[in-house]
């Protein structure tokens, strides 16, 4: 049977016994947990983990923000096919003024607060068309930029390079959901599955000698990533189950000395839930700590707060 099949069956005897794989996994992210300091990277480069598969990484007073999304709202708003905007109180107290906006792809979880964070602090999108779509429904189309793949770019420090990738296939291991590009024409239908897929990149940043790799989804093309040597991996974990052998694939490309778990969390809970948040399902914190050491013995696995 094929990996992801096998993969995909584990997945939904994992989450039949949900409530207690949660609690493991929790232990597991605390025991993991470091401070963003010690990540290893080069002196006044910081990293700020904003949930789900969201960053701010500043430096020599630039800051970038990667898939920022801080407005999460409950799964009900979803299945009902409400129409939801930034909450700027959510904006102001858990994401530090942009330079620029990175965006890996356009699903709500990844790109519904760009528009709104980016009038906010006068900050250029940049992302694949969709991003450019959905900056222009906000009236924000000059402060967006349609990346072109491998062709580095500069923001202050950075440098920024956008890596074609694709979405693991949510649905079953045979769909990406709401996959395409956004089609919407008018803001009053921004429902969830509005927020359609669109490009997806992997984005690679270089800062003070260092490089960081960010994969928001669990899955990649492996010959656009190539063989590279990066320092930091933010690796977007949910979903990768049902992508045949992803570790095993992404690991040796990247080479990584340090991999930060990332998009572990439940994203349709607030950012400070007084109960703690929950985890994604079926995210299986605890397996991707083995299933990392089986690719490669010396990679440091860490969570950040
Ligand atoms: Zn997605």
């Amino acid at each position: 049977m094929p990996s992801a099949l096998t993969n995909l069956r584990d997945l939904l005897t994992y989450a039949a016994t949900r409530k207690g794989h949660d609690r493991a996994d929790r232990a597991v992210l605390t025991d993991l947990a470091v401070d963003a300091d010690d990540l290893g990277l080069p002196d006044g480069v910081e990293v700020r983990w904003l949930g789900v598969a969201g960053f701010a990484l500043s430096s020599e007073g630039t800051t970038l923000l990667i898939d920022p999304y801080v407005t999460r709202r409950p799964v009900g708003d979803l299945l009902r096919r409400r129409v939801w905007s930034s909450d700027p109180v959510l904006l102001d107290r858990h994401v530090p003024r942009a330079d620029a906006i990175l965006l890996g792809h356009t699903h709500f979880d990844h790109a519904l607060d760009a528009p709104a964070i980016a009038a906010r602090d006068g900050a250029t999108v940049y992302g694949g068309r969709s991003a450019a779509t959905l900056m222009g429904l906000h009236g924000l189309a000059g402060q967006a930029v349609e990346v072109e793949a491998h062709r580095p770019f500069e923001i202050g420090p950075f440098t920024i390079t956008f890596v074609p990738s694709v979405h693991s296939k949510l649905v079953l291991g045979l769909k990406v959901p709401n996959g395409g590009e956004i089609t919407c024409e008018h803001l009053d239908g921004l429902t969830g599955q509005a927020y359609c897929c669109g490009q997806v990149w992997g984005i690679q940043i270089e800062v003070a000698g260092a490089t960081i790799y960010h994969q928001g989804s669990a899955d990649l093309l492996d010959d656009e990533i190539g063989r590279r040597e990066v320092d930091v991996f933010l690796c977007g974990i949910a979903g990768r189950q049902v992508t045949d052998d992803y570790l095993g694939r992404i690991l040796p490309r990247l080479a990584p000395r340090t991999v930060v778990i990332t998009h572990h969390d439940d994203f349709f809970r607030p950012l400070d839930d007084p109960e703690g948040g929950g985890l994604a399902f079926g995210v299986d914190v605890a397996r991707f700590v083995d299933e990392v050491g089986a690719v490669s013995g010396d990679l440091r696995v860490v969570s950040l707060a």
